[in-house]
C-alpha cells in the first residue's frame, strides 16, 4: 500500500538537502561578493588616503629615483620617509600591506621592501587598475609579516587602484591587502548559523508537515478501511442480490416452463381427444375452415367423411365403459393406419370419427379411401381372451359440390352417414340433396309420430307362432303398425328407431302393450284363446323406474295374467342395461317369460347368457334367411341350438318363409316357428278368423 509519511519522508529530506546544499554556497557566495565589496570600497578610500598623503614623498622618491637601481628605492631616505608615512598610515587599520606599482608595472614601493623592484606579475589586474578601473581578489596567507608583526592564518583582499597626478592622469597602481579574517570568521559563522536556521526552520516545518501528513495519512487509513468495508459490505450485498436474483431466474424460468407445460398441455387438450390422441371436433373445425378457404382458392376439391361405429352403445353398454374406451382407442389406431397420409382425422366425440379428405382428385378417390375405413373394421379387435367384431358407417360429403361451409358439409356427411346405416351395416353413402329431404322427413315423422298415439293412428297386428312339430298355433308376436294420414302405412324399421331417439317409444309401447293385453283378453273372454303372446319391449321401457308399476296397472286393467305374457328384448339391447339380470329377474318373478329377440346378432357371452332368466331364444331372420344358401348361417343357427339345447332355452326361428327352412330347424330341434311360411302379421280380427278357424 502507498505510505504517504514514509514517501513524504523521503522526499522532504531530500528537498531540504538539496535547499540546503544550494541555499548554503549561494549565501556564502553572497556575503563573500558583499564582504569584497564592502574590502574594496574600504581598500579604494584608504588608496585614496594614500594617494592623498604620499604624493609628495612618492613625487621625491620618484624623481630621485630616476636612474638609480632598486637598493635606491629600497634604501634611500626618500624610500625610508615613505616607508614611515605608509607606516604611520597603516596603523590602526585593517591593511596589512600596500605596494605601489610605476606605469611601467615595476614595484617602486612596497611594505615588504623585499619585493621592491620586482616587475608586477598580475599584469591582467594591473591592466585593469592603469586603465582607470578597480580589480580585486581574496587569498588566504596562512603567514604574513606586517609592520605591526607577521600574522597567520589570515584572508586577505587584495585591490589594484590606479594612482592618478593632479591632472587625473594615471601614473601607476597601488596594490592594497586588507585583512577581511574578522568579516570571513563572521561570514563562517553566520553561514553556520544560516544553515543551522534553514535546518532548523525545514525540520520545524517538516515536522509540522509530518505531522500534518501523518495525520491525513491516518485519516486516509480510516476512509481506505471504511472504503473497504462498505466495498465488502457491498461485494456482499451485491453477491446475495447475484443469489438471489439467480434464484429468482431459475424460479421464473421453472415458472415459465411449467407454464408453458401448462400451457401446450392445455393448447393439447384444446384440440385433441383426451381418449385416443387424435384431433378433436374444434380442431377438425378449425383445420376444415382453413381447408376450404385454401381449396376455394385453388380451385381444389375436398371431402368430410363422417365415421359412426355401428350399434357401438349396445358394445358400450354390455362390456363396459372400460372396454369401451379401449375399443374406441383401438378403432383410433386403426382407422388412421387407413385413411391417406395427408388426410386429417378426429374424434367427434362418443362413436363418431370424421375425416378430411384434401386435394380430391375425383369421387373414385373419396370412394376408395372410404372402403378402405370400411374394410379397416374386418379384422376382430381382441379383448383380452375375446375377439369383437365392429362395423362403421360412413357419409360422404363434398366440397363445392355439398356445400361450402363447414356446418353445411359436416351436416351434410352426418346426413350421408345415416342414409349409409338405413341400407345396412358397414356401408358408405355419398350425400345427395335428397338427403336433406328425407332428414327433414324424419323431423316431419317425428312430429307426426308424436301425435299418432293421441290420433289413434297406431294398431297392432299380430303374428303366429306355431309348433315346428305340427304347425299348431302357440302363441302370435304383436307388431305395432302405424297408419299415417299424411305417410300412410309406416313399417316399424321407419318409425320404432325415431321412437327409440326421441323417447316417443315409452308412451308408444306401453300402449302397445296394453293394447295387446286388451286384445288377447277381449278374446278370451268372447271364446277364442291365445295360448302365449309376445310384445317386443324396447330397453327404454325397462330402464325407466315406473316401468315395473306401468305394467302391474296393464296387467291389472286388462285382467291379463302374467303367465300368458311373454316379453321379447333385442339380444344387444339387454346387454346394454345396467342391471339387466335384475330387471329380468323381476319380471320373471311376476310370472312373465322373456324371449331373446334378433338372437345371433349381439354380443351376449356365454356366461351372461346362462345368468339371464330367459326361456326363450329367437334366432334373427338373417340366419334363417342363409338356410340352403350360406353354410356359415346353417352353422351359427346349429351352434346356437346346441347352446339352447345345453341351456334349457325354448328356440323360436323368425322370418320363416321356405319350407326348407322349417325342415332345417325342425331338424335341429327348434321348437318353434314364426314367419310368413305359416302367416304375416295379420289385425285382431284377421287374426281371430285366420286362427279360430284353425282350431
Ligand atoms: P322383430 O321383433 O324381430 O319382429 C319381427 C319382424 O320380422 C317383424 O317386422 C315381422 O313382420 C318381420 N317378419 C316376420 N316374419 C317374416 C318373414 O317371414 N319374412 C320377412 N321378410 N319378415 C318377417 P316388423 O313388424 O316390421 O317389425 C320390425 C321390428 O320392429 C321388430 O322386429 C321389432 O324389433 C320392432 N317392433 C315392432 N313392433 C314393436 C313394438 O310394439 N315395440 C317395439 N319396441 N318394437 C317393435
Ligand atoms: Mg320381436
Ligand atoms: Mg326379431
Amino acid at each position: 500500500m502507498f505510505n504517504l509519511s514514509r514517501y513524504f519522508s523521503t522526499v522532504s529530506f531530500i528537498l531540504i538537502v538539496l535547499a540546503a546544499g544550494v541555499l548554503g554556497p549561494f549565501y556564502r557566495e553572497l556575503s563573500l561578493k558583499q564582504i569584497t565589496e564592502l574590502a574594496e570600497s574600504r581598500n579604494v578610500a584608504m588608496a585614496q588616503v594614500f594617494e592623498n598623503s604620499l604624493r609628495e614623498p612618492l613625487e621625491s622618491l620618484m624623481s630621485a629615483s630616476v636612474g638609480r637601481d632598486n637598493d635606491f628605492l629600497r634604501s634611500s631616505p626618500e624610500a625610508a620617509d615613505l616607508k614611515t608615512r605608509v607606516a604611520s598610515l597603516m596603523s590602526n587599520t585593517s591593511v596589512v600591506r600596500v605596494k605601489i606599482y610605476n606605469r611601467l608595472g615595476n614595484t617602486v614601493f612596497s611594505s615588504d621592501p623585499g619585493e621592491i623592484g620586482d616587475t608586477q606579475l598580475d599584469r591582467l589586474r594591473f591592466s585593469t587598475a592603469i586603465s582607470g578601473g578597480v580589480a580585486s581578489y581574496m587569498t588566504h596567507r596562512s603567514a604574513i609579516d606586517t609592520f605591526e608583526g607577521s600574522r597567520t592564518e589570515v584572508d586577505l583582499l587584495a585591490s589594484y587602484i590606479p594612482i592618478r597626478g593632479p591632472d587625473k592622469a594615471i601614473e601607476g597602481a597601488f596594490e592594497l591587502y586588507q585583512d577581511v579574517t574578522p568579516f570571513m570568521n563572521q561570514l563562517e559563522r553566520s553561514l553556520w548559523l544560516v544553515t543551522a536556521g534553514v535546518f532548523g526552520v525545514f525540520a520545524a516545518l517538516y515536522l509540522m508537515q509530518y505531522l500534518v501528513v501523518r495525520r491525513a495519512q491516518r485519516i486516509l487509513r480510516e476512509q481506505e478501511a471504511r472504503i473497504a468495508a462498505a466495498r465488502d459490505t457491498l461485494e456482499i450485498q451485491v453477491e446475495a442480490r447475484t443469489d438471489e436474483l439467480k434464484r429468482t431466474n431459475t424460479q421464473l424460468e421453472l415458472e415459465i416452463s411449467e407454464r408453458r407445460q401448462a400451457e401446450s398441455k392445455l393448447n393439447y387438450l384444446a384440440y385433441h381427444d383426451p381418449l385416443t390422441g387424435l384431433a378433436n371436433r374444434r380442431c377438425f373445425i378449425e383445420r376444415l375452415e382453413g381447408s376450404l378457404l385454401e381449396s376455394g382458392r385453388r380451385g381444389e376439391r375436398l371431402a368430410v367423411l363422417f365415421i359412426d361405429l355401428d350399434q357401438f352403445k349396445q358394445v358400450n353398454d354390455s362390456l363396459g365403459h372400460g372396454v369401451g374406451d379401449e375399443l374406441l382407442v383401438m378403432v383410433a389406431a386403426r382407422l388412421a393406419d387407413y385413411v391417406r397420409l395427408i388426410d386429417m382425422l378426429a374424434r367427434l366425440g362418443g362413436d363418431e370419427f370424421i375425416c378430411l379428405m384434401e386435394a380430391v382428385r375425383d369421387e373414385d378417390e373419396v370412394e376408395t379411401v372410404a372402403r378402405e375405413i370400411i374394410s379397416a373394421f374386418d379384422t376382430p379387435f381382441g379383448l383380452d381372451d375375446n375377439e369383437l367384431y365392429l362395423s362403421a358407417s360412413v357419409g360422404i360429403s363434398l366440397f363445392p359440390a355439398d356445400g361450402d361451409s363447414v356446418v353445411d358439409l359436416m351436416r351434410n356427411a352426418d346426413t350421408a352417414m345415416y342414409s349409409a346405416k338405413a341400407l345396412g351395416r358397414g356401408r358408405f353413402h355419398f350425400y345427395t340433396p335428397e338427403m336433406t329431404h328425407e332428414a327433414q322427413q324424419r323431423i316431419r315423422m317425428e312430429n307426426q309420430l308424436r301425435r299418432a298415439l293421441d290420433n289413434d293412428e297406431l294398431a297392432v297386428k299380430l303374428q303366429p307362432q306355431v309348433d315346428t312339430r305340427d304347425g299348431r298355433l302357440v302363441g302370435a308376436e304383436a307388431l305395432v303398425r302405424w297408419y299415417s294420414p299424411e305417410l300412410g302405412t309406416v313399417m316399424p324399421s321407419q318409425f320404432i328407431p325415431l321412437a327409440e331417439d326421441s323417447g316417443i317409444i315409452i308412451g308408444l309401447g306401453n300402449w302397445v302393450l296394453r293394447e295387446t293385453c286388451r286384445q288377447v283378453m277381449q278374446w278370451r273372454n268372447s271364446g277364442f284363446e291365445l295360448p302365449m303372446v309376445s310384445v317386443n319391449l324396447s330397453v327404454k321401457q325397462l330402464e325407466r323406474p315406473e316401468f315395473f308399476d306401468t305394467l302391474q296397472d296393464i296387467l291389472d286393467e286388462t285382467g291379463m295374467d302374467a303367465e300368458s305374457l311373454k316379453l321379447e328384448l333385442t339380444e344387444s339391447v339387454v346387454m346394454g342395461v345396467g342391471d339387466a339380470c335384475g330387471l329380468l329377474q323381476r319380471l320373471r318373478d311376476l310370472g312373465i317369460s322373456l324371449a331373446l329377440d334378433d338372437f345371433g346378432t349381439g354380443y351376449s357371452s356365454l356366461n351372461y347368457l346362462k345368468m339371464l332368466p330367459v326361456q326363450q331364444l329367437k334366432i334373427d331372420r338373417s340366419f334363417v334367411m342363409g338356410i340352403g344358401r350360406n353354410p356359415g348361417d346353417e352353422a351359427i343357427i346349429r351352434t346356437v341350438m346346441e347352446l339352447a339345447k345345453s341351456l334349457g332355452f325354448e328356440v323360436v326361428a323368425e322370418g320363416v318363409e321356405t319350407v326348407e327352412q322349417a325342415e332345417f330347424l325342425g331338424k335341429l330341434g327348434c321348437q318353434q316357428l314364426q314367419g310368413f311360411l305359416h302367416g304375416k302379421a295379420l289385425t285382431p280380427d284377421e287374426f281371430r278368423a285366420r286362427w279360430s278357424e284353425a282350431e
